[in-house]
């Protein structure tokens, strides 16, 4: 679950980057938050992770309250978490497994839980037969289901992407989006961040649309940017 409570975000420069943002993202939700570039979507994003805090309001995630809790605590905040990037950031020199295993080995599990675990989040991104490939023999709609699956290994409850099809042509884009729907009908909370209004139209999801720091509109098929 994500809750902003009248947040504002004036970064050290000065710039107001968010002026009173309300929103409500329950567990098993899924939405896409939209805005043109400038508008404050990265800032959303680094607050749920922790990466910011607010100026002022509340941020709340999974139980955490980002702005108040402990710098100990963040780990785990973190491992509620699974975030996806437009740039997939894989590691090169190791395969599909490796990449994927990485992010449990990361956080302390046993070789036994890996090897239960990743074939199965392969599995479930459609890349079982890839699995000893290195990302650079891949595509990027590929390169980007690995990444998924390694947001998605540590089972978090809540999975943030961040301009996920911003590399991949149109029909690539589409069925990552069609991926994250299918998380998402697994009982995975998805947050996904585009400004691709012709991926938001492809579905019938809310849509939290942002300008200027401010929201604009909240609903299903609202995208008015
Ligand atoms: P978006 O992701 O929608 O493009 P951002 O959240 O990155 O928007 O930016 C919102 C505003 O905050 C912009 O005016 C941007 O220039 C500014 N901004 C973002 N990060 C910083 C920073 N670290 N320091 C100062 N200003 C920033």
């Amino acid at each position: 679950m994500v809750q902003l409570i009248d947040v504002f975000k004036v970064y050290e420069n000065g710039t107001k980057a968010l002026k009173g943002v309300n929103f409500k993202l329950e567990a098993g939700e899924f939405a896409f938050l939209v805005g043109p570039s400038g508008s404050g979507k990265s800032t959303i994003i680094k607050l749920i992770t922790g990466e910011v805090a607010p100026t002022d309001g509340t941020v709340l995630v999974n139980g955490f309250n980002v702005g108040t809790m402990k710098m100990s605590k963040m780990p785990y905040l973190r491992r509620s978490l699974g975030v996806i990037f437009q740039d997939f950031r894989l590691i090169k020199k190791k395969n599909v497994y490796e990449n994927v295993a990485f992010a449990m080995y990361a956080i302390g599990a046993s070789s036994r839980e890996v090897r239960k675990r990743v074939p199965y989040v392969l599995q479930l991104v459609g890349l079982e037969d890839k699995a000893k490939m290195c990302p650079d023999e891949l595509s990027g709609g590929e390169q980007q289901r690995v990444a998924i699956a390694r947001a998605l290994v540590n089972n978090p409850s809540l999975i943030i992407a961040d301009e996920p099809t911003g590399n991949l042509d149109p029909a690539r884009s589409l069925e990552i989006i069609m991926l994250l729907n299918k998380i998402n009908e697994l009982g995975t909370t998805v947050l996904v961040v585009t400004h691709e209004k012709a991926l938001v139209d492809a579905f019938s999801r809310r849509v939290i649309a942002i300008d200027k720091g401010k929201i604009i509109s909240d609903g299903l098929d609202r995208y008015k940017i």
